[in-house]
């Protein structure tokens, strides 16, 4: 029998594979209580008997992943951390002053193909389990013995195209038994995969969800954003208008600036009058350069001027401050630097 990654199971899955080996429900919650104590193995569980750790032991392990790379700023920090079969993802951790912030891969790799991103150049791999994303909040809290508070599915991959993985992700570090970090403070964010923020939002559950936008007109987004063709903004805007109507929670369109491509005034108007009355804010994000893509962020003041052209139009703006280039942090650069150093 193939021995499965015991983490990457909710809690309710627990109770289930604990029902078919004959022990009674309660020892899921004893079980989930040890992993996320970050137990090494089920010897460690002294509270269950010696024959259930043998079984336990018998069809799964603990999965603990190693970095192998990091690159420290002031305020983040960013892992290259290896996986079972090899493959490496990046998680970043952002230090606020109420706390930490984990920024987490879904995916190696990404299929979207969005212009200005490093995840997506060497193409898509293959899906996270719940586990894998699950360790790479539990390996930065051991390796840097600190607890992180909230964290943004918003690092390699897209999350709504790993949708059940993610989902379950979700609820294992939702649990009180579990990571226990509050619905509120888990954001999802995705490049605008429609029917997965239609699902989403009848999950009931409160999580913030983040769209990246990036442009207010189809053809400059297609320009950078090939999943445009499939999810053109009109429908964009009516799945988030019933994501906010749903949970009553904001949400956040990311609007990346890229120096005279999207950044004009013209830009900004079109932007308010898309999402003008919507439960929203917008947060601009100078974007980091990537050698490959040519792109550049917007200067400063233009930045500045472009949140003003949108608080006119009473659109709440916040500035996401860059995260700094000099450590690779765009997403996906990182592990790209590794890999070329590899070839
Ligand atoms: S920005 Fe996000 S969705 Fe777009 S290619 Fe990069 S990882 Fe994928």
């Amino acid at each position: 029998m193939e021995k499965k990654n015991i983490k990457d199971y909710t809690q309710n899955e627990l109770k289930e594979i604990i029902a078919d080996l004959d022990e009674p429900g309660y020892r899921a919650g004893q079980i989930f209580g040890w992993l996320y104590k970050d137990a090494d193995d089920f010897e460690a569980m002294t509270n269950l008997s010696k024959e259930l750790r043998t079984k336990l032991n018998e069809r799964f392990y603990i999965f603990k992943s190693n970095i192998i790379d990091e690159k420290n700023l002031t305020d983040s920090t960013k892992f290259l951390i290896t996986l079972e079969d090899n493959n490496l993802i990046e998680t970043v951790l952002l230090r606020y002053k109420y706390g930490y912030t984990l920024c987490v891969s879904s995916q190696v790799g990404c299929k979207m193909g969005c212009g200005f991103c490093a995840s997506t150049i060497n193409g898509f791999v293959r899906d996270l389990k719940p586990g894998e994303m699950v360790e790479q909040i539990m390996l930065v809290e051991r390796h840097k013995n600190i607890r992180v508070s909230r964290v943004v599915i918003m690092g390699s991959g897209e999350p709504l195209d790993n949708y059940d993985n993610v989902m379950r992700f979700i609820r294992i570090i939702n649990d009180k038994n579990g990571i226990n970090i509050g619905a509120r403070h888990i954001t999802i964010s995705t490049c605008g995969i429609v029917p997965g923020i239609y699902k989403l939002a009848d999950e009931k559950l409160q999580l913030t969800l983040a769209v990246s936008l990036h442009a207010a007109m189809d053809e400059k987004r297609l320009a950078i954003m090939p999943v445009n063709r499939a999810y053109p903004i009109k429908d964009i805007i009516s799945a988030v208008k019933y994501y906010t109507e749903r949970t009553n929670r904001r949400a956040t369109f990311e609007y990346s600036m890229i120096r005279g491509f999207n950044d004009t005034d013209e830009d900004a108007e079109k932007l308010a009058l898309l999402i003008r009355g919507i439960l929203c804010n917008v947060n601009l994000i100078p974007i980091n350069s990537v050698e490959e893509t040519g792109f550049l962020p917007s200067v400063s003041e233009r930045v500045m001027k472009f949140k003003d052209k949108l608080e006119e139009f009473g659109i709440n703006v916040t500035i996401r401050r860059s995260l700094g280039e000099e450590i690779d942090a765009a997403c996906g650069q990182l592990r790209r630097s590794y890999l070329e150093k590899q070839e």
